[in-house]
């Protein structure tokens, strides 16, 4: 994505996983469907934040290119509903679609009028099956509210952070040589949780306009702040838009031999 006063461009982190049990994706970042029609599926949205929507750079295309069919992919974790985070799930119609039952409550079953506006309906109208989850009781790191997703794999955690939306998580992911946590849009820019560089004006403006409870988001940042400055060796700590994280994370993804 290329907002106008904000170089450089925003990512789409997605990851994607090779299990027992299939391909998992998290996050799906735009979609074929997304490029062919925006205005219905990405919304005005787009006008600010200026997604490329280059059939080349969806995920199913990417997945294709790592000699993989759509069909591999037989689950998808998402982080949260927004447009340029699951608009990608249309391309895989035989996965099912994990997140937290907050999330498909404010997202799907019984949205805010905020929400209707915030969420792109037609990114669902294929009718996937969702797959609700409430995270609760388990830790991860000091999260409490955490849930091992073991009916897909073991090493995948989902863990409740609301705040951008009513049901956001951060999924954890464990790679072998390391864990991989995934923030999704529980934070923009490095310099949220590392108190070292400096965020760009466009994200500090916008990132309490598209949160659905500010005080969560600076709860958020604080315990992710947290969890960072530990420097964990074997935890690589993400957020969904950054890009010198993603190019980080892309540099390291496979454990050298
Ligand atoms: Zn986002």
């Amino acid at each position: 994505m290329h907002p106008r006063t904000l170089p450089p461009p925003l990512v789409c982190h997605v990851l994607v996983v090779e299990t027992d049990n299939g391909l998992v994706l998290v996050d799906t970042g735009h979609g074929t469907q997304d490029c062919d029609d925006p205005g219905r599926r990405v919304g005005p949205g787009r006008h600010l934040f200026r997604p490329s929507l280059d059939h080349d750079e969806t995920a199913v295309r990417q997945v294709e290119r790592l000699g993989f069919h759509r069909d591999d992919v037989r689950h998808i974790i998402a982080t949260h509903f927004d447009a340029d985070h699951i608009g990608g799930i249309s391309d895989f119609p035989e996965a099912q679609i994990h997140t937290t039952a907050a999330e498909v409550s404010g997202a799907v079953r019984n949205p805010s009028f905020q929400e209707k506006i915030r969420f792109r309906s037609a990114q669902w109208e294929h009718g996937p099956k969702i797959v609700e989850h409430t995270p609760d009781g388990e830790q991860w790191r000091g999260f409490a509210a955490a849930k091992e997703l073991t009916d897909i794999a073991p090493g995948i955690v989902l863990v409740s952070l609301p705040g951008h939306t009513r049901g956001h998580a951060c999924i954890a992911v464990d790679a072998g040589h390391r864990w991989v946590l995934h923030c999704g849009d529980a934070f923009y820019h490095p310099g949220t949780i590392d108190g070292q560089s400096t965020v760009p004006r466009f994200i500090r403006v916008m990132e309490p306009i598209l949160a659905f409870d500010r005080k969560r988001v600076l709860d958020n940042h604080a315990r992710l702040s947290e969890l960072y400055r530990r420097r964990d060796q074997d935890l690589l700590v993400v957020c969904a838009h950054d890009e010198s994280q993603f190019e980080q994370a892309r540099a390291t993804a496979v454990a050298k031999a």
